[in-house]
């Protein structure tokens, strides 16, 4: 997500602009993670410490473009230096394109991956726009451009790469200038704190027979599964989801519990779903969390604590992309 234009027509900081109460970045970043996108980025200007702040309260990484003066290809740059070495390609969306929806952004991802080499492009009503969704194979000509000059350059040196996916025209409107801004009681976009958060019910409560009882929990408390299934890990699966873990001394009995028996994962979604499922699940050693808590309830120890549940919307992206493929998800 680009926001770290001056936004000189708007009077300064645009992306920081609230429509009906919730800035446009933070619009477009949420709606970014309800979709199947392994990593959502939020590239802000290097002094922006209120974007920065806003990147911390949704709980996404934010990055510098380096000197936001020279205009877009700065963003462009820095979002492209920090893609995985293994991704596949990269959306850059904007902070002005606050009524994009989820299922926007996941047409085009859907085309990318029914023609991964191709350049996947918004259309609205005939006519070309943004976001636009690179392959990985242009990233290097993306660290070329320099300016005012965006990934449209692009584009256009490799129109015949390019596949135009059409979307709502009223989806698609750009909030540029002040005399664009809607009406405080113009129609807004979906609730502004959905959420997805990553669950897993570990061996311990698998074995145990707890299943039946922690989804009921998990519904009760107002979270909506929209996907779920039972995996039994292999060691590889489990190093790779714990790799943030790897230097702690209990890293090496962790991926033995966590191969030792199937596991149930599932994706949660509702308003504010990564605080709201880490209350119900209580602190990682049972013998601290809350009565009630879903490790109160069914955890045997710190190790064997039943449940896993994202730390961060950032870490849930990531997390479900480990698990599930976009398809697997279902709307509710
Ligand atoms: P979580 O986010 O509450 O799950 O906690 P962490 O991310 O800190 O730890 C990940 C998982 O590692 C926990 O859920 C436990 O299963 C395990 N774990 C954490 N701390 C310890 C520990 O001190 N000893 C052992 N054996 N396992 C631990």
């Amino acid at each position: 997500m680009l926001a770290a234009g001056r936004g000189r027509r708007m009077g300064g900081a645009k992306h920081l602009r609230p429509l009906a109460g919730v800035p446009l970045a933070e619009r477009v970043v949420r709606a970014l993670l309800r979709t199947s996108a392994a990593r959502v980025r939020l590239v802000l200007a290097p002094d922006d410490a209120a974007g920065r702040a806003l990147a911390t309260r949704i709980g996404v990484a934010a990055l510098a473009a380096e000197d936001p003066d020279e205009g877009r290809a700065a963003s462009v740059r820095a979002a492209v230096r920090a893609a995985a070495s293994d991704s596949r390609g990269a959306l850059f969306a904007l902070a002005d394109q606050p009524f994009l929806e989820p299922d926007d952004f996941e047409r085009l991802f859907d085309a990318f991956r029914a023609e991964p080499g191709a350049i996947v492009r918004a259309e609205y009503g005939g006519e070309p726009g943004s976001p636009v969704l690179f392959p990985a194979d242009c990233f290097a000509e993306l660290l070329l451009l320099r300016g005012r000059e965006g990934g449209r350059s692009l584009v256009e040196r490799r129109r015949e790469r390019v596949r135009l996916v059409s979307l709502p025209p009223e989806h698609g409107r750009d909030l540029d200038a002040p005399e664009d801004w809607p009406a405080e009681s113009a129609p807004l976009p979906s609730a502004a704190h959905m959420e997805r958060t990553f669950s897993i019910v570990k061996p311990d409560a698998v074995r145990g027979r707890k299943l039946g009882a922690i989804l009921e929990a998990i519904e009760a408390s107002g979270l909506t599964i929209v996907a779920t299934k039972m995996v039994q890990l292999d060691q590889p699966k489990a190093e790779g989801f714990y790799a943030v873990h790897k230097e702690r001394p209990f890293f090496k009995d962790l991926v033995k519990f966590m191969t030792s028996g199937p596991v149930l994962v599932s994706v949660l979604e509702g308003d504010d779903a990564v605080a709201r499922y880490r209350k119900l699940m209580g602190a990682t050693d049972p013998a601290k969390a809350d009565a009630g808590t879903l490790r109160k309830r069914f955890a045997t120890n710190i190790e064997q604590n039943a449940v896993h549940g994202s730390d961060s919307p950032d870490n849930a992206q990531t997390e479900i992309a480990y698990f599930f493929s976009a398809t697997e998800l279902v709307k509710r």
